[in-house]
C-alpha cells in the first residue's frame, strides 16, 4: 500500500463540448489541481474566448482546482492580457511553435516577435509554458526538441532572465541538461515519455495509440528522464499531456498526435517508482515540485492506493459511438481505496 497526497497534473487537455465533461470527470477522480491547455479548435487568445471556456469548465468541475492558460500568439493584445491578469482569469501563458502539434496552426513562427508579451509576463511574474520543438519543413522530428533548445529557448532564457518558464513534456537528455544548467526553468514529464521508447513505440509493431508530439525518443533519452524523475530533483514534475482523441481518429490512415493517459497515469507512476524502490520521491514528482515551481499551496491530506497484481485494465473507454484509448504500461494496477 502507498499513501500519497492527491496529485497535480500540470499539463492536461480537456478539449471542449461533451468530451470535456467526460475527461474532466476522470481528472476530478485523480487530481487536486490541473493546468488546462488552451489549444482548442479556436485557441484561447483573448478574454471573450477564455471567459466563455472558463464558465463551461467551472460549471462542470466537481473537485479539482482548475488553472487556466492563455494561448500566446501575435493576435493577443497587451491591454487584454492586462485585463485578464488583473481579474485572475488565467494562471499561465502557453507558447506553441507554428504547427508543432494538435491545434497549433495559430502558433508562433518567430519567437523574437513575441518580445513585448514575454516582457509583460516577466514583469508580472506570470509563468510561460512552452511546447519546445523547432518546427520546420523537412526537419527530422527526432531533432526538433534539441533544435528548439539551441535556437529558441537559449535566446529566451538569455534575454528574459527572471521569466518563470516550464518546458513542457520533455523527451530528451538534452532537455534534462538544459534545465539543470539554467535558472528559473523547470520541466514537466509525461507518463508515456517516461515509460516508453522508440522500441516499444515502433520497434516491432507500430502503436498508433503512442503517437504524440514530441515524438517518443530512444532509450538513452528515456533513461535520462527516468533517472531525473526518480531522483526527486525539484526542477522536474508531472504533467501528463493527456490528450483525448477518438479511436477512429487514432487508428486511421492519418493518425492524430496525442496519448490519453488520465485513467491510469497515477497507477503507472506509482508502479514505476515502486519497482525502482523510490516511493519516497513520489510526492515530490506528483505534487510538491510543481507546486513549488509555481508558488502554489496544496492539499496535504493523504490518499491510500492498493497494488493489484495482473489486473485486467480497461483499454477502451466508451464515448458516444466511439472510444477513447486508455494508456497503461504495467500489468499491476494501483487503485485508490
Ligand atoms: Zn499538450
Amino acid at each position: 500500500m502507498l499513501k500519497i497526497f492527491k496529485p497535480c497534473d500540470f499539463h492536461v487537455h480537456l478539449r471542449e463540448g461533451s468530451l470535456s465533461h467526460f475527461v474532466l470527470k476522470e481528472n476530478n477522480k485523480h487530481f487536486q489541481k490541473i493546468l488546462v491547455m488552451p489549444n482548442l479548435k479556436k485557441p484561447l487568445t483573448n478574454s471573450n474566448l477564455l471567459l466563455n471556456y472558463r464558465k463551461k469548465i467551472l460549471k462542470i468541475n466537481k473537485s479539482s482546482e482548475v488553472l487556466f492558460t492563455i494561448y500566446l500568439n501575435k493576435d493577443c493584445s497587451l491591454k487584454d492580457l492586462e485585463y485578464m491578469h488583473k481579474n485572475k482569469l488565467f494562471f499561465s501563458a502557453k507558447l506553441y511553435p507554428l504547427n508543432a502539434t494538435t491545434n497549433s496552426t495559430s502558433g508562433v513562427s518567430d519567437i523574437k516577435k513575441m518580445s513585448k508579451f514575454l516582457t509583460f509576463l516577466e514583469e508580472n511574474n506570470i509563468p510561460l509554458c512552452i511546447h519546445g520543438e523547432h518546427v520546420h519543413n523537412n526537419d527530422d522530428p527526432y531533432e526538433r526538441e534539441k533544435k528548439f533548445l539551441d535556437k529558441e529557448l537559449s535566446w529566451i532564457t538569455k534575454r528574459f532572465k527572471s521569466l518563470k518558464i516550464t518546458l513542457e513534456h520533455i523527451t530528451t537528455k538534452d532537455s534534462v541538461s538544459f534545465i539543470n544548467s539554467h535558472k528559473n526553468i523547470s520541466a514537466t514529464i509525461t507518463t508515456h515519455h517516461l515509460l516508453e521508447n522508440t522500441y516499444s513505440f515502433l520497434g516491432n509493431e507500430l502503436k498508433p495509440e503512442l503517437f504524440c508530439k514530441p515524438i517518443i525518443k530512444g532509450s538513452v533519452h528515456q533513461e535520462a528522464l527516468q533517472k531525473v524523475a526518480l531522483s526527486g530533483n525539484p526542477r522536474f514534475f508531472f504533467g501528463s499531456d493527456s490528450a483525448p482523441h477518438l479511436k477512429t481518429r487514432k487508428f486511421a490512415p492519418s493518425c492524430c498526435a496525442g496519448v490519453y493517459s488520465t485513467k491510469y497515469s497515477i497507477s503507472n507512476i506509482l508502479e514505476f517508482f515502486w519497482i525502482n524502490k523510490k516511493s519516497s520521491n513520489i510526492n515530490k514528482f506528483l505534487t510538491q515540485n510543481g507546486c513549488k515551481h509555481y508558488g502554489l499551496n496544496y492539499d496535504k491530506s493523504t490518499h491510500s492506493y492498493k497494488r493489484l497484481k495482473n489486473f485486467k485494465f480497461q483499454k477502451y473507454s466508451k464515448f458516444k459511438n466511439d472510444y477513447l484509448i486508455n494508456y497503461n504500461c504495467f500489468d499491476n494496477i494501483w487503485l485508490k481505496i
